[in-house]
């Protein structure tokens, strides 16, 4: 039996540095223009206060940040060998705001040689020309890795209106072929089980962006969370509708592992809601059990 192929960030890490690598979160202190007014007050639908990072660190200065970071994760680990760590900018948009000082933080994370990978999470009507290349500089400068990080959540114009994401998909598309054409790698996060969303439709987005050239370097696949505080949080408990069950995400999941190109690193398969404001689905909450699940149906669907 052939086990159904894929190719996780943790064994991509492994193949490029030869050896477990972990994320620290840190802070930028950068607000999102969904949140403050410029696009809009309310936010992405599905987004709470803590903008799409809500474990992430209080602000601090990034020398700062990163030792608490790294402390945190080395408590956690026998003290044999030396460590390595990425840098995730996570929550808010991170490139949004002065450039200059955006990467003079950045610098600040990536002169760190513990750290070998600087990962910005932002929006792609976010990254100005100027920021991309002063980032492309400080990669070759140091010789590390920048990934960007870039909300999408589907392809489909419907959805982007219905979840007040705030830009068209034509957007991402431009700002995606400026940032290969540069020579930064990409990280796309898709959500998967939007209510009006079938499986047709989620397939599309996988379809899109699995025919993206050049190929896509990363790709994050999140359950829909539905969570106290947020916009289709408030939905939800005015009129239930339908979430999908475990068995419903996993089988989903699975035609979508299966479209990906196979240089398309998977940097996530589910995702860890908040659970002290997770509304639906509870299942989600059960970690253990999920990553059980969809073990088996990776397995189940491996060619025999
Ligand atoms: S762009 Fe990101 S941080 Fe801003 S509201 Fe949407 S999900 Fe939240």
């Amino acid at each position: 039996m052939r086990y159904m192929y894929y190719l996780s960030l943790s064994d991509y890490l492994k193949r490029i540095y030869g050896q477990k690598v972990y994320k620290i979160s840190l802070q930028s202190g950068c607000s999102c223009p969904n949140r403050d007014g410029t696009i809009s007050r309310g936010g992405c639908s599905f987004c709470s206060e803590g903008g799409s990072g809500d474990f992430a660190a209080p602000l601090l200065p990034v020398k700062e940040q990163i030792e608490i970071g790294i402390k945190r994760v080395e408590a956690k680990l026998p003290k044999v060998t030396e460590h390595k760590f990425i840098a995730y900018f996570q929550s808010y948009t991170n490139t949004y705001g002065d450039t200059a000082k955006l990467i003079s933080l950045f610098d600040e994370a990536l002169r760190d040689p513990r750290v070998i990978i600087l990962s910005i999470g932002t929006r792609p009507d976010c990254i100005s020309d100027e920021m991309i290349s002063e980032l492309k500089k400080l990669q070759d400068r140091y010789d590390k890795k920048v990934w960007i990080e870039l909300g999408l959540q589907s392809v489909h114009d419907e959805t982007a209106k219905r979840i007040n994401r705030g830009y068209p998909l034509s957007v991402f598309d431009d700002t995606y072929k400026r940032l290969k054409a540069s020579g930064l790698s990409v990280i796309v996060h898709v959500i998967i089980g939007f209510p009006w969303e079938d499986e047709k439709d989620i397939l599309e987005t996988i379809q899109y962006l699995s025919a993206l050239t050049p190929v896509l370097d990363g790709i994050k696949l999140q359950l829909l969370h539905i969570l106290k505080g947020t916009r289709l949080g408030e939905e939800y408990e005015r009129e239930p509708f339908h979430v999908l069950t475990l068995e419903e995400y996993c089988s989903i999941l699975v035609k979508c592992l299966k479209l990906l190109p196979s240089e398309t690193v998977v940097h996530r398969i589910t995702g860890d809601g908040p659970k002290k404001i997770l509304i639906a689905p509870l299942w989600s909450g059960d970690k253990k059990r999920v990553l059980n699940t969809i073990n088996q149906a990776i397995k189940l669907a491996s060619d025999t």
